[in-house]
C-alpha cells in the first residue's frame, strides 16, 4: 500500500515541497494542511495568503518569478481602488481578485473555509487534500518596535523591517480543529513540516488546540525540513524570528521549536556542522542540497525525504522486532 503522506506547510517554502511530493505522490495519498494565520481582509475581500500560494503553486498557475500570486497578471482593478484613496499595499492582481471575491461570498453563505479551500483547489485543477488546521479565524499577529502588525503588514506594507518582539496567534484558543486536518495527522504514515518559517507559518497550525497533541500521538514517522541555509533563510524573516522567540538562528533553533514533534530533521550540507547537536538531542538527520529552484530539485528533496522516512521507519519496526 502507498503511505499517506501529511505536509504541515506555510507559503511559497511550503509550496516548494508540496509541489516536489505531488510530483510523486498519488493524489488522494497526500494531504496538506495549510496556515491561515497570514489571512486578512483587504477591500472587503477574505484573503488566504498562503493557502492561495499552495493552490496556484500546485496548480502551476504561480507566477514563478515573484512565488506567490497567478501568472499573467493585470492590476486594473487595484489600480482603480487606488483612484478612491484606498491601500493598495498588498498587490492584489485581477484574477487573483476573483478568487478572493469568491471565497469571501461562500464564506458569507456560510460555507465551512476548508470546503471552500478544497473547491478552489480543484476548480484549477488541483485534486489532493488541502486542509485547513481550522474553520475558525486566527490571526497570527507581531508585537513590533512600532506596535502590533497583522502578519502581512509586517511582512508585506513594512517589508519585514520592524523588530519582532513577540507573537501572538490571536482566536488560537478558541479555534477547534477541523476534523479533516485531525484525521490526516492521525492516519498519516509520514507526517511532514515543510521548510517553511517556524514561527510564522507552522507555529500558527500548531496553536490550534488539538493539533499539537495529535502530532505528538500520531504513529507516523515525523521529519521537519529546515527552511535555513547555511543558517540564513533563503528569502523572509524566519532566521530573526526564531532568535527573537529565544530560540537560536540555526538548524538547532528550527529543531527546537519542533522539539517533542519530530523524528527526524532534513538539513543543507552547508549546515553540517549541526549534525552532532542536532543528534544529540536524540533526531534522525539528514543531510543533502535542500535549496529548490526548479521542478527538479523538488522532486529530488521529496523523493529523499520520503526514502529518509522509509529508513528511519524501517529501524523502527526492526528494534521493535
Ligand atoms: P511564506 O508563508 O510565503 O513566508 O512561506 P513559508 O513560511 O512556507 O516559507 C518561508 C521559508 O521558506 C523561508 O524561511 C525560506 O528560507 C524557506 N525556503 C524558501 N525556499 C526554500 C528552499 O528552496 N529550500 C529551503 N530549505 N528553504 C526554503
Ligand atoms: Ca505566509
Amino acid at each position: 500500500m502507498k503511505p499517506r503522506i501529511t505536509l504541515l506547510a506555510g507559503g511559497v517554502g511550503g509550496a516548494k515541497l508540496a509541489e516536489g511530493l505531488a510530483s510523486l505522490c498519488p493524489p488522494e495519498t497526500l494531504s496538506i494542511i495549510g496556515n491561515v494565520g497570514d489571512d486578512q481582509e483587504f477591500h472587503g475581500l477574505w484573503v488566504s495568503p498562503d493557502i492561495d500560494t499552495l493552490t496556484y503553486s500546485l496548480a502551476n498557475r504561480i507566477d514563478r518569478q515573484q512565488g506567490w500570486g497567478l501568472a499573467d497578471e493585470s492590476h486594473r482593478v487595484l489600480a482603480g481602488l487606488e483612484r478612491f484613496g484606498c491601500d493598495t499595499w498588498m498587490s492584489l492582481g485581477d484574477q487573483d481578485m476573483a478568487t478572493h471575491i469568491f471565497r469571501t461570498q461562500l464564506r458569507r453563505q456560510g460555507v465551512r473555509p476548508s470546503a471552500i479551500a478544497q473547491s478552489i483547489a480543484e476548480a484549477l485543477g488541483v485534486t489532493l487534500n488541502l486542509l485547513l488546521p481550522t474553520d475558525d479565524t486566527l490571526q497570527t499577529r507581531l508585537r513590533t518596535d512600532q506596535g502590533w502588525l497583522a502578519f502581512q503588514e509586517y511582512f508585506v506594507r513594512e517589508r519585514c523591517r520592524p523588530e519582532v518582539r513577540e507573537v501572538r496567534f490571536e482566536g488560537a484558543s478558541e479555534a477547534r480543529p477541523t476534523p479533516e486536518a485531525m484525521e490526516a495527522i492521525e492516519e498519516a504514515d509520514i507526517l511532514l513540516i515543510a521548510p517553511s518559517n517556524p514561527v510564522a507559518s507552522i507555529a500558527p497550525i500548531l496553536a490550534v488546540p488539538g493539533i499539537r497533541r495529535a502530532l505528538e500521538a500520531t504513529r507516523a514517522t515525523r521529519i521537519a525540513i529546515s527552511p535555513l541555509i547555511g543558517g540564513h533563510t533563503v528569502k523572509g524573516p524566519a532566521d530573526r524570528m526564531l532568535a527573537a522567540m529565544g530560540y537560536p538562528s540555526s538548524s538547532l533553533g528550527v529543531a527546537a521549536s519542533y522539539a517533542g514533534l519530530i523524528d527526524g530533521l532534513v538539513i543543507d550540507v552547508s549546515d553540517g556542522a549541526d549534525r552532532p547537536a542536532l543528534e544529540a538531542e536524540g533526531l534522525q538527520v539528514m543531510t543533502t542540497a535542500t535549496l529548490m529552484t526548479g521542478a527538479e530539485e523538488k522532486t529530488r528533496l521529496a523523493e529523499e525525504t520520503l526514502a529518509f522516512a522509509g529508513s528511519i521507519q524501517q529501524a523502527q519496526e526492526e528494534a521493535e522486532a
